[in-house]
């Protein structure tokens, strides 16, 4: 079986959701997992702020709004009268549902039942249409298999006895359609994997079926070796190792959510990156092996925060960087980058959820400095061992641009940097003469 993953713009349209179906109708027996419509995570994100501002008339209008696209697109979807009224139903209900906590309460708690709706709606028009053209399929619902534990890390085990027993019951069936995205959590509640998360669904759906391979299709061909939103000559990437993805996704590459690597390097299944827009194209495949050593990507992640913390002592004590990690783990904030000097650690986060319980904390151990707008850009390859020059190369790149941090030999994979945001554009624009 494979895993099929169409992000937002591969089914933004009426004509690209028929793309869909083109690609996946054929014998092979697959899971096609979809993202809501581009532009239908973000308006819900702003419909339910609105809600819970209790701006309602405003909500109301983005509603709607929203809903003109849906009923456009079910127009140009479906040819026939019966699928026309089906489909308008479906609009119906879904919309209905939104429209209810305008008259009503809305908590936090709905929160991510709106947002659900998108993936929701999706699945639901594509089933329909692949029904219309009597092309055989099934639409499983995530909410019956995808879930989230108490750490709100995936829980595999219910996932895969779920998945396969679905899967088993459908046995005729050669094509089963799902939502990426949406899942439920410890409490039975609707949840979700988190922004751009359908990537991680299809992973994690490819670790629980033992997929032969998952494949992401983008409206790009492949991983670039730069971010192709800020530099220009960005080139696709034909092979990378899991741990390279894995590094490009996690510092900043938007093609891949952060977290979807690990579910398929854990089972070794292949993942190759394709473009609906060019299903010709090669694309970029993800497996265990090395094809080629040296330089591979350019990423980068904003949105930083850097805290400085100088020991209250003349010297590092012992035990002082433990008393700080522990205050980042007691808060559940993650750390992605360290320095260390004699008399301070500065480390970055990028999630500041609960930055001023943190500095609170630190205080005790001494004086605390804050940045925020930073950048991390990271070069990531396979290239320590084999190329001891590639430090001074990149540096020397970088020639003109304030560099805040450096993290070399974490991993063999990564040398990365924290500079200012405003200068990120200038910093990938020099790094790309590495590539030259
Ligand atoms: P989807 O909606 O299909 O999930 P995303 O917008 O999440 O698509 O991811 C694809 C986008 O990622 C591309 O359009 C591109 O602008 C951006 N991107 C950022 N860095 C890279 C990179 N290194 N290689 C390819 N795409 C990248
Ligand atoms: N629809 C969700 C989002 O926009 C998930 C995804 O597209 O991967 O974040
Ligand atoms: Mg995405």
């Amino acid at each position: 079986m494979i895993v099929l993953k169409f992000g937002g713009t591969s089914v933004g349209s009426a004509e690209r959701i028929k793309k869909v179906a083109e690609l996946i109708k054929g014998n092979e027996k697959k899971i096609v997992v979809l993202s809501a419509m581009s532009g239908t995570t973000n308006s819900l994100v702003e419909i339910a702020s609105n809600l819970f501002k209790k701006q309602n008339e405003v909500a109301a209008n983005l509603i709607n709004g929203l809903k003109l696209n849906y009923i456009e697109t079910v127009n140009k979807l479906y040819a026939t009268a019966e699928y026309q009224e089906k489909g308008k139903e479906l609009i119906n209900s879904h919309f209905n549902f939104l429209l209810s906590f305008t008259q009503d309460s809305f908590t936090i708690h709905e929160e991510k039942a709106v947002l659900a709706q998108g993936e929701l709606l999706s699945t639901a028009l594509l089933q329909f249409y692949l029904e219309e053209m009597k092309i055989k399929s099934a639409l499983i619902p995530a909410l019956q298999f995808m879930r989230i534990d108490k750490d709100l890390e995936p829980d595999d085990f219910y996932i895969q006895e779920n998945l396969s027993r679905i899967i088993s019951e459908n046995d005729d069936q050669q094509i089963f359609i799902t939502q990426g995205f949406i899942c439920r959590n410890r409490y039975g509640e609707i949840d979700n994997l988190k922004r751009g998360g359908s990537d991680y669904s299809a992973s994690l759906i490819g670790a629980a079926i033992n997929a032969k391979e998952v494949q992401i299709w983008t409206d790009i061909d492949g991983m670039h070796n730069n971010d192709p939103r800020v530099v220009d000559n960005t080139r696709p990437i034909k092979h990378l190792t899991y741990d390279e993805a894995a590094e490009l996704a996690y510092f900043g590459a938007k093609i891949l959510h952060p977290s979807s690597i690990t579910p398929t390097k854990n089972s070794n299944i292949p993942v190759r990156l394709k473009s609906t827009l060019d299903p010709d194209s090669d694309g970029t495949l993800i497996t265990s092996k090395t094809e080629s050593k040296g330089l591979k990507a350019i990423a980068a992640k904003d949105n930083i925060i850097a805290i400085k913390i100088k020991s209250g002592r003349m010297l590092l004590a012992y035990g002082f960087l433990r008393k700080v990690f522990e205050i980042f783990e007691l808060y559940r904030t993650s750390i992605d980058m360290i320095t260390t000097s004699e008399v301070a650690v500065s480390v970055t986060i990028d999630d500041d959820t609960n930055l001023k319980e943190i500095e609170k904390e630190l205080l005790k151990y001494g004086t605390v400095e804050i940045d925020r707008d930073q950048t991390i850009v990271s070069v990531v390859g396979e290239f320590l061992e084999q190329d001891k020059g590639v430090a001074s190369r990149i540096l020397e790149c970088l020639k003109g641009v304030s560099i805040r941090m450096i993290s070399y030999g974490g991993s063999n994979h990564n040398i990365s940097f924290l500079i200012n945001t405003e200068d990120k554009k200038k910093a990938l624009v020099k790094l790309n003469a590495l590539f030259n």
